[in-house]
């Protein structure tokens, strides 16, 4: 499967968002998922901080029909005009925005379209929330085999160590 420089940008970044510490690192996260134009005011990132709250409901969906339910929320949220860019020398590929948009409605298009597209060619199984427990970072996975379950390497293993330790008693 091959994810495209926004396919995989937008979900990526949908999780970074969910995982953020605090508006003052929003955009920070803009910056290392190569977004341009990043610069946030503080009601911007209150914004965004706003949008990604939204976003962690997408993760959190129990079915993949509630899923698609609340990516359909947030794309009937933003502008959605289909636009060809080529920035940066990329070859020509779909933005849902105008590069001329502001950063808070380029990062809802980036996210919710993202999403909207991974999930159309990932069948919806490839993100979601930590399976370990008391952790609720969101994780996407881009991998080939796209048997991910946990946000981290970190969490698997804390999960193995504690799976083998209740099986031992
Ligand atoms: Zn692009
Ligand atoms: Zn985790």
């Amino acid at each position: 499967m091959i994810f495209d420089h926004d396919h995989q940008v937008g979900p990526l970044l949908a999780a970074a968002l969910v995982n953020a510490d605090g508006e003052e690192s929003l955009e920070g996260l803009l910056v290392e998922h190569r977004i341009r134009r990043p610069a946030l005011s503080p009601t911007d990132a209150h914004e965004v901080g706003a949008w990604a709250v939204r976003l962690r409901q997408v993760f959190e969906a129990e079915s993949p029909d509630d899923r698609c339910a609340r990516v359909n929320a947030l794309l009937a949220e933003i502008s959605g005009a289909l636009y060809l860019s080529t920035h940066d020398g990329t070859p020509p590929h779909l933005h849902l925005a105008p590069d001329t948009d502001g950063i808070t409605a380029r990062v809802r298009a980036v996210t919710a379209g993202g999403l909207a597209f991974f999930i159309a060619s990932a069948h919806g199984r490839r993100f979601g929330l930590c399976a370990r427990e008391r952790c609720d970072r969101a994780f996407v996975d881009v991998s080939r085999g796209g048997r991910q379950r946990y946000c981290s390497a970190r969490c698997g293993n804390t999960d193995a160590v504690a799976r083998h330790r209740r099986a031992h008693g």
